[in-house]
């Protein structure tokens, strides 16, 4: 069988099956292939207020009311509860130390969390991927799309693409003008077009075990059952991305609807390689048993997902560049990943598929299309940079728990301010995500970087870690539209959702 289409998207995650959606209503022919099949398990759910605001913004413009009630928990849970989803109603943490319990503090200084919303119905949700990719990749298939699934397709010539898979036992050709590599860690195109790798320049080094798990117990009850103040928790930190930080790494936990969780290990990959020899199971109980808090609420966790078991990775970080040439695009995700710490994944992807749809929409061809693509490369180049200074910051910071707060601080300065610029002009949203080509935000950060390397050459006495924290408010004071430094008990930001913010200044307030 022989098709000849304008576009070939390979990977139906929810990021090709959204852009052909949209190149669908643009009146593009598109042309979706995936190696695997949907519902499959997918990593990456935590979702943020960026990445929602993005989601209403597109099914507005694109006239797609089904997309719209994915982007607030109240909505989901109306409107498709048979899609799993969980409730988050921002980020939480909670620092430990080796071979100690976690001990909750009157003054909470162990302990920060920061609210993205100010009530579950507005929250924002964790997707669970399996349902959420194959909501997506139907609704593409009833717009118009041609999807192939159990499909692996080989390069045969270009200008146009020639691509040829085999389905079920029968020859398929492609023939387009333009590829979109949404293929993510796969990196079809980087394969194909030997493209270049730059993990190299990365600061960041990470590696992950993770895993969906039934029984994974409260953390907000742990804490109350050991006489912690959660009553000045501004929203149930179970309802979070709950973030246990570590001495060389972090878990998150993300809690869905259904009873299971997804949960996960991310470890500083420089300091902890994987033993030899040990398997991942054996390396997870191994890390549970260096944080007795961790281990009690996870004793009867059992492994439900991935049908493999609980899955361990390499090192997590890939970096491609360019990100686009004349007759091709990675989407965010194929591109480059850094890290699932502050979440930015989804949001990430959100907005190269908005950007890409964007260029398609008003370049249909020759020098400018190619311009723009260009310029798309280069948003993406600095994207990822800018990303991997956010991440690497925390990394260097897990073990003194105030520089981990105020290394979080500029991601949250960062993102805050990028969603305040969306939502001020919906219809011209940033030129980066999260302002990453902005030299306001970025001076800001080079700021935070030099005290914060400062402040971990010297021995982080009293002393040092006031001056880091008067030189934080003084650098992301620009940047800081929602009060991160007014938070009325300390470490408990529960004005910082911008949702409350709007409404506040709506209503004549500060
Ligand atoms: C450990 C970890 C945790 C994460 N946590 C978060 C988080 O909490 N929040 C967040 O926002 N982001 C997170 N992310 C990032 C998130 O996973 C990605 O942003 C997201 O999956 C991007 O979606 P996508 O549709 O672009 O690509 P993917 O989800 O990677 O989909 C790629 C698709 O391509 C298909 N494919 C691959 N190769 C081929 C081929 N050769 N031919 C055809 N099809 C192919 C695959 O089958 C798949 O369906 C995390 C990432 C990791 C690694």
């Amino acid at each position: 069988m022989l098709i000849q289409t304008d576009i070939v998207i390979i990977g139906s995650g929810f990021g090709g099956s959204l852009l052909s959606l949209l190149l669908n209503r643009l009146g593009f022919r598109c042309v979706l292939v995936d190696r695997a099949s949907h519902p499959r398990f997918a990593i990456g759910e935590s979702s943020t207020p960026a990445a929602n605001l993005i989601l209403r913004q597109l099914a507005w413009k694109y006239d797609l009311p089904r997309l719209a009630p994915l982007a607030r928990f109240g909505t989901w849970q109306a409107t498709y509860p048979h899609l799993t989803c969980g409730l988050k109603r921002g980020f939480s943490y909670f620092k430990h130390h080796r071979g100690e319990v976690f001990l909750p503090r009157e003054d909470h200084a162990n302990e920060l969390l920061v609210a993205a919303s100010s009530q579950d119905a507005v929250a924002d949700t964790h997707w669970l991927r399996s349902d959420v990719d194959q909501f997506l990749v139907e609704d593409a298939q009833n717009a118009g799309a041609i999807y192939f699934d159990h499909t692996e397709l080989s390069v045969d010539g270009r200008d146009p693409w020639l691509l040829t898979g085999q389905r079920w036992g029968e020859t398929l050709q492609l023939e387009a003008g333009m590829l979109v590599d949404a293929s993510g860690e796969a990196g079809f195109l980087r394969k194909h077009l030997r493209l270049e790798g730059r993990e190299g320049e990365l600061r960041t080094n990470s590696r992950s075990l993770f895993a969906h798990f039934h029984d994974v117990s409260s953390w907000h009850a742990w804490l109350s059952e050991r006489g912690a103040r959660v009553n000045d928790h501004p929203f149930c930190c179970d309802h979070a991305a709950l973030h246990q930080v570590l001495d060389e790494g972090w878990m998150w936990q993300l809690r869905f609807q259904n009873g299971v969780t997804s949960v996960g290990i991310a470890l500083d990959a420089a300091r902890c390689p994987p033993y030899p020899g040990q398997t991942p199971l054996e390396e997870w109980k191994w890390w549970l048993g260096q944080y007795p808090s961790l281990k009690e609420p996870l004793e009867k966790a059992v492994v439900v997902r991935p049908s493999t078991g609980l899955h361990r990775t390499g090192r997590i970080q890939r970096w491609t560049s360019p990100a686009a040439g004349l007759d091709w695009v990675l989407l965010p995700n194929t591109a480059g990943f850094i890290d699932p710490l502050h979440s930015t994944g989804i949001a990430h992807t959100l907005s190269g598929v908005e950007r890409l749809a964007g260029i398609l929409a008003q370049h249909r061809e020759g020098d400018s299309l190619h311009r723009a693509l260009a310029d798309y490369s280069d948003a993406i180049h600095h994207e990822i940079a800018f990303i991997d200074r956010l991440v690497s910051a925390c990394y260097r910071s897990l073990h003194e728990f105030p520089l981990f707060v105020g290394a979080g601080m500029m991601y949250f300065a960062a993102a805050t301010n990028y969603e305040r610029r969306r939502r001020m002009e919906p219809g011209k949203p940033p030129s980066a995500f999260l302002g990453a080509d902005d030299p306001e935000v970025l001076r800001a950060i080079a700021a935070v970087e030099s005290s914060l390397d400062r402040a971990l050459a010297s021995d982080c006495l009293p002393h040092d870690l006031e001056q880091f924290q008067a030189s934080l408010r003084d650098a992301l004071n620009p940047l800081d539209h929602v009060g991160l430094f007014r938070a009325e008990i300390p470490h408990m930001h529960a004005h910082t959702a911008l949702d409350d913010v709007v409404t506040q200044q709506a209503a004549g307030g500060t």
